[in-house]
C-alpha cells in the first residue's frame, strides 16, 4: 500500500505516478496525464530547458498589483516554482502559455487581497469561471510566460 502525497491536477484525487520527463506533476492515472499534458506541457519542456544543476537564469515577467491594479516588469529565478505550474487554461487554448503564481499564500479575503486581473487569467474557458481559489485572497501575483521566453522579443519575433 502506498500513500500518494500529491494530487492529481485533473482528478484532485491522491496521485502518485510522476511524469517520466520531468517528475515535477503527479497523476493517479494514464488518462489523467493525457488530459493534464497541454496544461503541463510547458512546465516540462521548462524544466528540461532549466535543469535545477545550471546557474538559475532570471526570466523577466509581469507582476499584477493588488489591491490598486498596477502592473511592473520584473524578472524571477528559472527556479521559482512558477514554472512547474500548469499553465492557465485560456492561455493555453490561445498557444501562448502562461503561469500565475501569488506572491503571499493564505491571504484573508477581502477587498485588500482581490485581484481581478489574476481572478479573469484563471477562468476556465470549459465552466466560464475561475476556481474558487482564485476568486479572493489573492494579493499580488506573478505572471510568466511558461516556456520563460523573453516577452518582447517573443512577440517581436512573431511581426
Ligand atoms: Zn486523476
Ligand atoms: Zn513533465
Amino acid at each position: 500500500m502506498t500513500t500518494a502525497q500529491h494530487t492529481c491536477p485533473t482528478c484532485h484525487q491522491p496521485g502518485d505516478k510522476h511524469c517520466k520527463d520531468c517528475k515535477t506533476a503527479f497523476y493517479c492515472s494514464q488518462e489523467c496525464q493525457k488530459a493534464d499534458w497541454p496544461f503541463h506541457k510547458p512546465a516540462c519542456r521548462f524544466n528540461q530547458a532549466h535543469p535545477a544543476s545550471l546557474e538559475p537564469q532570471s526570466i523577466p515577467c509581469v507582476k499584477i498589483h493588488s489591491p490598486q491594479t498596477r502592473y511592473e516588469n520584473i524578472t524571477v529565478p528559472s527556479t521559482h516554482p512558477i514554472f512547474t505550474s500548469r499553465a492557465l487554461p485560456v492561455t493555453v487554448k490561445f498557444g501562448y502559455p502562461l503561469v500565475i503564481a501569488r506572491l503571499v499564500e493564505n491571504l484573508p479575503q477581502g477587498p485588500q487581497t482581490d485581484n481581478q486581473h489574476a481572478t479573469w487569467l484563471n477562468i476556465d474557458p470549459e465552466s466560464g469561471f475561475a476556481p474558487s481559489e482564485w476568486q479572493g485572497g489573492i494579493g499580488s501575483v506573478v505572471v510568466a510566460n511558461a516556456m520563460g521566453h523573453r516577452w518582447i522579443l517573443t512577440l517581436w519575433a512573431l511581426l
